[in-house]
């Protein structure tokens, strides 16, 4: 695609990759096919081919308006499209770099913008959601119906694994995953346990930034993210990887490339902690012969596995979950259009509340039609999104691993 960006952004660092985004678009439309909002509104700024065009009138200059940042609102950042698209496009970082000009054009009106900043304050501070959640539990059973079944029900804290063995990794907390399902983070430790892995949690490193970074408010995500470097940096030697067990939270800690690609102080370590980063479906694929010898044998169950969007389209992992847990006597029941978005994508259930009900009672729907026993997937937002409405059980794959292996002398 032919450009010409404007003097303001054009010999910005952003302008630069923006532009080389841009030129590697042929405009095909094939990754229109593949987007949920394309398919649920059927207007071509609602697709990414649209939404692309968008950011390029923007940073040629032209004028953005309210409607052209809702086209952008309305967008999952799923990268569902980056999947499908023949010419490697990156959709996610232009549209990134895309609102982020738009926003400082259009602004926000002043009951958005509040809304925006108790969202970010409410969830990317543990000390502040944590009592919140609480308070909800508490007085879940005086609220109408409707509203309880949105509370996320309290759930027991774990054993977490002692740090005994000399081969150790590093585990991101994450915000609201420890109030919400402390168990994930305390099953993987057992797992690793058993592997003689020890996973070691380090104070400090909680929000990787991304609930910031996708609310407009870029500067305070970067804080985090220089203070998620510095509380895990001088635990970081002699550790094998830094696993994550959120896989959206994984996908924003490979982005601090990117996010702190224009800081000199910390651009290089950004690159070390993103390359030391794991998915825990990762280090266990890469110790599937010791996992399987420490599972009790299989008896077969029907699973459904839930693969986000961060997982299959932004880190690029696909089929390793599905993997493991075939290997350790699941039977995967089969999961019509994986490749879908279920409407969760962050803070996206709470500012696009309808698009984002349809895509989760599809993916609801689509989920149960093998009739499992159990959903299991790879993300807090998807697990704690897809629960509301979903008579199926549905929890983290790893808290399914650790039970079998709980249960071996
Ligand atoms: S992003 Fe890719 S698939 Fe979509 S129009 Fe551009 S080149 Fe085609
Ligand atoms: S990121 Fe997802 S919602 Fe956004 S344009 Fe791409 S496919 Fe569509």
């Amino acid at each position: 695609m032919q450009t010409n960006l404007a003097d303001f952004i054009k010999d910005t660092p952003d302008g630069r990759e923006a532009d080389a985004i841009l030129r590697s678009c042929v405009h095909c439309g094939f990754c229109n096919a593949t987007c949920p909002t394309y398919q649920l509104l059927g207007d071509e700024r609602d697709g990414p081919r649209g939404r692309i065009y968008l950011i390029k009138q923007v940073l040629e200059g032209a004028r953005p308006t309210e409607r052209t940042q809702t086209h952008l609102d309305r967008c999952l950042t799923c990268r569902a499209c980056e999947t499908t698209c023949p010419s490697g496009v990156r959709y996610a970082r232009l549209a990134d770099i895309g609102r982020a000009v738009i926003a400082a054009q259009v602004g926000r009106p002043a009951r958005e913008r509040l809304r925006r900043g108790a969202l970010r304050r409410a969830l990317a501070e543990p000390r502040v959601f944590a009592p919140l959640l609480a308070l909800g539990q508490a007085l879940a059973p005086l609220l109408p119906a409707k509203l309880r079944a949105r509370v996320p029900a309290r759930v027991p804290r774990s054993d977490w694994a002692p740090l005994r063995h000399a081969r150790r990794m590093l585990v991101l907390e994450g915000c609201v995953q420890p109030s919400l399902a402390p168990n994930i983070n305390a099953a993987a430790s057992r797992v690793l346990d058993r592997l003689g892995i020890s996973l070691e949690r380090v104070p400090g490193a909680g929000c990787c930034g991304a609930i910031d970074f996708h609310l407009d408010a870029g500067d305070t995500a970067r804080r985090r993210m220089r203070s998620l470097i510095d509380a895990w940096w001088p635990r970081l030697e002699g550790a094998e990887a830094i696993v994550f067990t959120a896989s959206g939270c994984g996908m924003m800690l490979k982005d601090y490339v990117y996010a702190l690609a224009d800081d000199a102080a910390y651009r290089d370590k950004a690159r070390r902690i993103a390359a030391s980063c794991r998915d825990l479906s990762e280090v266990l694929l890469a110790n599937r012969d010791a996992l399987r010898a420490v599972c009790r044998p299989a008896t077969a169950r029907r699973v459904a596995f839930h693969s986000p969007c961060s997982l299959q389209h932004g880190l690029r992992i696909r089929g390793a979950v599905e993997t493991l847990l075939g290997e350790l006597g699941y039977e995967l029941t089969p999961v019509p259009d994986a490749h879908l978005c279920c409407g969760s994508a962050g803070t996206y259930s709470i500012l696009q509340p309808e698009l984002s009900q349809r895509l989760k009672v599809a993916k609801q729907t689509a989920l149960n039609c093998g009739r499992p026993e159990e959903i299991l997937t790879a993300n807090i937002g998807c697990l704690t999104h897809l629960h509301t409405g979903l008579q199926t059980r549905i929890r983290h794959w790893i808290e399914a691993v650790d039970e079998r292996i709980a249960t071996v002398a």
